[in-house]
């Protein structure tokens, strides 16, 4: 099956935006979701799974796809196919069909995927879980879904964990201010409502009398007051919401007298020990805040017209009693914290609306231990980097007054010198009231994150230079493939033609018409030759076969291929190699392929009448003796901005490519072939003016003379830089 394939370029930017948008997610639910979304339109399959890793047992998270079904799922990872391998070596696995895959025939209980690809999730070396994708035909993952699979797997894990903290932190903070709300002391209301209860019972005849009251932040009451056989029991007894007695007892849901007793009740009555109740509203005003009520174990009591009314009336007093001990409102500060800040593992402080901490807890004072400052401070901001600090008030400021949430990034001052950032999410402590609230603040070190990020910012751009790189080189390939069509074809026509008049034509041309077949076939076999280097380069085939060179007769052989093409052309070819200038030990069919590219060149980009030159001579350099030889032309020089470019494969000069044919092979194999021989080659050239191309070999084991040349000589006819 084809699938169309994503660039990696389009992957690693979608990836991009997915990290950040999770990045600026603040609950684990939505990482999740991002992160199932993300996976799915990155690595595209059937089922995607996210699982959890404890004790050794996976469970799923959140699965899609036909494995959905599998949400909640938790199993041993060794009943898991190829989890287990994945959880040991912390690797990505890729089974490319599960039928053949040992691993998954043992588990009978795993899902009939044929392919599976599954990645770690793991924060630092821990793993706390995987990522697996599953395909209901074979061989649907290749390599390049591992690769994005792994990168996903690598930039969420951190974020998961982090929203899992947070979570954890929320909740248990959320949990604190209920546990404090319920035991705030509400002795003295208590005290005052048990003669009301007493009476009830009294008057009544019941064996149980209560009053529940409203714990304010939840749909549950509270037993505040009891009186009667269950007294204990039912003291500090709490009911939810949730059946016909909790539905009436809660506030806002029914208000009638209620005679209780039906089936629905039976459950809740039978564990306060109720057969039957009476129960009537207590309402503050105009707002039900409660019930008081009188119960008997039977349930075949009924409760008389006369007891109604008493209860009405107690009703009523009891209301009075809880108006007269009512606090509209809850002070926001002051919610004893402790708990939930010893227990947290992010950094936990409350501060008012200035920033100054009220209260904090040890995870922050070792998060912040890393500052020049140390607690207890008086500001929060004085431990962050200077240009942070105004953001932070600002952000501490608009929350306690809005009350609402917002996150800061921000640099720690820090004492190693070593860069820390922290996350600080701020939410208000409680009620937002006129003059601004306190505010709770977790802070959390996210340096490995940024660090992950920069590396991300980093990687995508080495991939997007990568991609860059590949596109121009495909452009220069397709460039290089016509070409090289139309340079082959160029000569073969020459030479077809050329043998045709060698067989009909004029017989005392004969001579002209075999030399001109003669040469076209030498630039045949050129440029043939220089394909066929580049290809054994890039196979590392390009075998050196070294042998002494008499420098001056290899001049001489390749500068006699040409001449008959400079005289022409009406281009004057000197050679200027000194005399005795040194052997050369090196390969031979190298040094001419590099002299031939360069000579063809400096005839092909040089005008008629113009000159071209070959020197030879032995210099001294700083790393020893060198044996120079110089390719000279007064041709039309190459651009300053084109000099490096030009020994580039496939590269042709902007100017001369409308005139000129070639492959752009020529000077990236002289490059490379010069180097092969430790040497180098260098370039001087002005536009309209000329160009030398120097080739420098060392000259070493004593093989060259060692008499210095004259410096003259090689710029002589030269209109080099
Ligand atoms: P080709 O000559 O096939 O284009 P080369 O690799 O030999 O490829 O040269 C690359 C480019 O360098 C040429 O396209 C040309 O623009 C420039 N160049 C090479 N030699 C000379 C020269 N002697 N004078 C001017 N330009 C030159």
């Amino acid at each position: 099956m084809s699938r169309k394939q994503k660039q990696p370029r389009d992957r690693c930017a979608q990836l991009l935006d997915l990290v950040h948008s999770a990045n600026l997610a603040m609950d684990f639910g939505t990482v999740l979701n991002t992160l199932l979304q993300g996976g799915r339109a990155l690595v595209p399959c059937d089922g995607l799974s996210v699982l959890w890793l404890d004790k050794g047992h996976l469970s799923v998270l959140k699965s899609t796809g036909p494995t959905a079904s599998l949400e909640g799922l938790t199993l041993p990872a060794s009943q898991m196919g190829a989890a287990q391998p994945l959880l040991d070596g912390g690797r990505p696995v890729l089974v490319s069909d599960t039928m053949d895959d040992e691993r998954w025939q043992r588990v009978p209980s795993r899902t009939p995927a044929r392919s599976w690809l599954g990645v770690p999730l793991s924060v630092g070396d821990q793993i706390i879980g995987l990522v697996e994708w599953s395909a209901q035909e074979p061989e649907r993952f290749g390599e390049g879904d591992v690769e994005t699979a792994v990168l996903l797997g690598r930039h969420f894990a951190p974020l998961l964990h982090r929203a899992q903290l947070l979570d954890d932190t929320r909740r248990r903070l959320r949990e604190a201010i209920e546990q404090q709300s319920e035991a705030e002391p509400e002795e003295d209301l208590a005290a005052e409502l048990v003669p009301v209860v007493r009476e009830a019972l009294e008057f009544t005849d019941a064996r149980h009398a209560f009053v529940f009251l409203s714990s304010g932040t939840r749909d549950r009451v509270r037993c505040i007051a009891a009186a009667g056989d269950e007294q204990e029991r039912l003291a500090r007894t709490t009911i939810r919401g949730d059946g016909t007695f909790g539905d009436w007892a809660v506030p806002g849901r029914r208000s009638q007298a209620w005679l209780g007793g039906g089936p629905s009740d039976r459950e809740i009555m039978a564990g306060l020990g109720i057969g039957r109740a009476l129960a009537l509203p207590l309402r503050v005003g105009g707002q039900q805040v409660g019930l008081l009520g009188v119960a008997e174990p039977r349930r075949a009591r009924s409760f008389s017209r006369d007891c109604v009314r008493i209860m009405t009336h107690l009703a009523s007093q009891a209301s009075v009693i809880i108006e007269r001990n009512h606090q509209p409102e809850r002070k926001s500060d002051g919610f004893d914290y402790e708990m939930v800040m010893r227990s947290s593992p992010l950094g936990v402080a409350v501060v008012n609306p200035v920033g100054d901490i009220q209260a904090w807890n040890p995870a922050l004072t070792t998060l912040l231990s890393l500052s020049v400052r140390s607690m207890p401070a008086q500001n929060l901001s004085e431990f962050l980097a200077t240009d942070d600090r105004l953001r932070l008030r600002h952000a501490v400021e608009e929350v306690s007054i809005t009350g609402q949430r917002r996150q800061v990034e921000a640099r720690l001052q820090s004492a190693a010198g070593d860069r820390r950032y922290v996350r600080i999410s701020l939410a208000p402590a409680g009620a937002v009231s006129n003059g601004g609230g306190s505010v709770v603040l977790i802070v959390e070190d996210v340096t490995s994150l940024k660090i992950l990020e920069q590396e991300r910012v980093g990687h995508l751009r080495e991939l997007r230079e990568k991609h860059e790189q590949l596109q121009d080189l495909d452009r220069l390939r397709t460039q290089f493939v016509s070409n090289v069509s139309h340079e082959l074809r160029t000569p073969l026509a020459v030479i077809k033609l050329y043998a045709t008049l060698a067989r009909r034509g004029r017989p005392e041309k004969q001579g002209f018409y075999l030399q001109t077949i003669e040469q076209e076939t030498h630039r045949l076999e050129t440029m043939v030759e220089n394909i066929l280097d580049v290809t054994r380069m890039d196979r590392g085939k390009l075998e050196l076969q070294p042998e002494l060179l008499a420098t001056d007769e290899i001049i001489a052989q390749v500068l006699e291929v040409y001449r008959e093409r400079a005289e022409r052309k009406g281009i004057k070819m000197r050679n200027h190699a000194q005399r005795d200038v040194p052997h050369l030990w090196a390969d031979r069919h190298h040094v001419i392929q590099m002299l031939t590219n360069l000579v063809d060149n400096a005839l092909k980009y040089t005008p008629r009448g113009g000159n071209v030159w070959v020197a030879a001579r032995q210099v001294r350099s700083k790393s020893g003796e060198i044996l120079e030889i110089a390719v000279g032309d007064t041709g039309v020089g190459i651009p300053e901005d084109e000099h490096e470019m030009v020994f580039d494969r496939f590269y042709r000069g902007k100017s001369t490519m409308a005139e000129s044919t070639g492959t752009g092979l020529g000077l990236a194999i002289v490059r490379e072939l010069v180097t092969q021989h430790g040497g180098e080659v260098i370039l001087n050239s002005q536009v309209g003016r000329g160009s030398v191309f120097r080739l420098r070999f060392p000259l070493s084991s004593g093989l060259g003379h060692e008499e210095p040349g004259p410096q003259d000589q090689l710029m002589g006819e030269g209109a080099g830089s």
